[in-house]
């Protein structure tokens, strides 16, 4: 299955489809069953997933899981699991889950008063201060002996984070005006863990477990978690709204492949980590609700039907006026493409930690 990761970076969707459907014949893998302490029942894979195949099964239903609205789905799997369908359903909360967050977000920004981006509206001439953000990392290892991410890749991730929230991956980019501060680290060994799927109970047990801090601190758990079948899992989080019911689930979760230099071709360059602290932080995909009027609640963010694979610049999937915007980091193109966030996501970003963080 080394193949497919040349073929995710094949530019058209038809291309896409065309890997998901060679994804789906393929026979599954001789994979090894993890030995977990929970009944998450995670089935594992070789090492092939960690050099950044994309599958290595034939299973397509690894998406169905629940917990799956909450959290934020990943980026290759959704591409294997959603492109038999058409590509034209992506994941991520459901429309019903995001009209209650919503409905939520407005009522406490109504709360607190001031001025607000909640209707998708920019705040243009909002200047929020800089939002220091405590960051927790959890590394995750199989086994006693497997050697743990080290510090100085962590070190490394922060500053990537850091540079992505400051405006400064393009020189056009807006400055996000969140500042990460690494305030520890700590090394679990924890097979069923580490390899913690979306909506999985080891990973709620995890999170329950290992959280440090309050709704303002960022936990950050380093893992190499995989969907069913052994599909990889890029990363996922959990929304803002989240954290004020259950707020020792709040956090992010990334593949130590996707970190700076990692494993996964195209998505090793550290990004994964800056689009799921944007979920963290109250953003959805920018293709969410597709071409409808709202879609991802932010108003200059071209709407977008389908989600990005590689980089496809002048895409224009939608009738409403611009091209999709495959270089923001809340879509899912390639680390390499992605590289901005709007101001309107950024005005958006700090009503959600004045919502439910501050
Ligand atoms: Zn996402």
């Amino acid at each position: 299955m080394s193949d497919a990761r040349r073929l995710l970076t094949l530019p058209a969707l038809v291309a896409a489809l065309a890997m998901a459907s060679a994804l789906l014949a393929a026979p599954a893998s001789a994979g090894t069953t993890s030995a977990g302490t929970t009944s998450a029942g995670t089935t594992g894979t070789d090492e092939a997933g960690a050099r950044g195949t994309v599958a290595t099964s034939s299973s397509a239903s690894a998406l169905d899981g629940p917990g799956k609205a909450d959290d934020c789905e990943p980026h290759a799997a959704r591409l294997t699991a959603a492109a038999p369908a058409g590509i034209a359903r992506p994941d991520g909360p459901s429309e019903a889950t995001v009209r209650a967050y919503e409905r939520d977000l407005r009522a406490r920004l109504a709360r607190l008063g001031g001025p607000t981006s909640a209707r998708g509206l920019i705040a243009g001439d909002v200047q929020p201060r800089t939002r220091k953000v405590k960051v927790f990392v959890h590394v995750l290892k199989p086994t006693q002996k497997a050697k743990r991410v080290s510090g100085r890749r962590i070190r490394k991730q922060i500053r990537v984070l850091n540079r992505a929230y400051a405006g400064r991956q393009w020189r056009r980019a807006e400055n996000a005006r969140f500042r990460f501060e690494l305030r520890d680290v700590d090394v679990t060994t924890n097979k069923s863990w580490y390899r913690a799927e979306l909506g999985s109970r080891a990973s709620k047990r995890m999170r329950r477990q290992l959280h440090r801090g309050g709704t303002r601190a960022l936990n950050l758990y380093i893992g190499k978690p995989e969907a069913g079948g052994g599909m990889i899992v890029l990363g996922y989080a959990s929304f803002p709204q989240k954290a004020a019911k259950r707020p020792r689930l709040d956090g992010v979760v990334i593949h130590r492949g996707s970190m700076r230099g990692g494993g996964i071709r195209g998505y090793n360059r550290g990004d994964t980590t800056v689009h799921e602290v944007g979920h963290w932080l109250g953003l959805y995909h920018t293709f969410h609700g597709g071409c409808s009027k709202r879609n991802d609640r932010v108003a200059d963010t071209p709407a977008e039907a389908v989600p990005s694979f590689r980089c496809p610049t002048n895409r224009d999937s939608c009738a409403a006026e611009g091209d999709d915007p495959v270089r923001n980091f809340m879509d899912y193109s390639f680390d390499s493409c992605m590289h901005h966030f709007t101001a309107g996501q950024i005005a958006r970003m700090h009503d959600s930690w004045r919502a439910y963080r501050r």
